[in-house]
């Protein structure tokens, strides 16, 4: 049931060592990053990279974006042909470690404008980003689990709510609802964002 990724590797050494469980209390330091776009969430840009197209997967992310901007207000991703926009998102096979069947990954911009990889440590704890790329590994999707639409777009969505600052539901205190998309795992179809995922979100950037 375990999908693997970034955030997950992280909070699964946590647990490996027993230290940080007692810092994740309550849901909003549990399942919402403290890092989040320096700008803001209003006004975000995304661009797919041919890739995304050439695995059949341009659909299940558009559907994931849109629905995410449903959810709130505050939240708006548009989609550009520009390719230094704010989230860039790329798919391959065998592209990720073994385990990964998405990656979501943080980059603050330097003072001359290269995009610097920032620790999942340190967003969880409040670094600000300027850039968000995510990569899904379409080899490691499948064996996975995350096969048919629901699921796919479930780990698109997934994928899409750590740019948005959202955390994993499963982290203490979890929440019952496993068909959140920030639930981890290929386990249940989410098609849509559930009533947990729309108020972390709004919570996070408002209604
Ligand atoms: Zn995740
Ligand atoms: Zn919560």
């Amino acid at each position: 049931m375990v999908k693997r990724n970034f955030f997950s590797a992280f909070i699964l050494g946590c647990l490996i060592i027993g230290y940080c469980s007692s810092t994740f209390a309550s849901h909003d330091t549990a399942h919402i990053l403290k890092g989040q776009f320096r700008q803001g969430a209003s006004s975000l840009t995304y661009w797919l990279d041919s890739s995304v197209n050439s695995y059949g997967m341009q659909s299940h992310f558009q559907h994931a974006f849109t629905n995410w901007n449903n959810s709130s207000s505050k939240v708006n991703m548009s989609a550009s042909t520009n390719a230094s926009s704010d989230i860039k998102v790329y798919v391959g096979s065998n592209n990720l470690p073994v385990g990964y069947a998405g990656l979501t990954e943080m980059y603050y911009l330097n003072i001359f404008g290269t995009a610097v990889l920032i620790s999942p440590n340190n967003v969880i704890n409040g670094t600000l980003f300027d850039r968000v790329t995510i990569r899904i590994d379409d080899t490691q999707r499948i064996a996975l689990g995350y096969t048919g639409w629901d699921k796919v777009v479930k780990l698109t969505g997934h994928e899409i709510g750590h740019a948005l600052s959202m955390h994993h539901f499963e982290n203490n205190p979890a929440h019952s609802n496993q068909n959140s998309w920030m639930y981890s795992g290929s386990q249940t179809n989410s098609a849509y964002p559930s009533s947990d995922d729309v108020s972390h979100l709004r919570y996070k950037w408002g209604n």
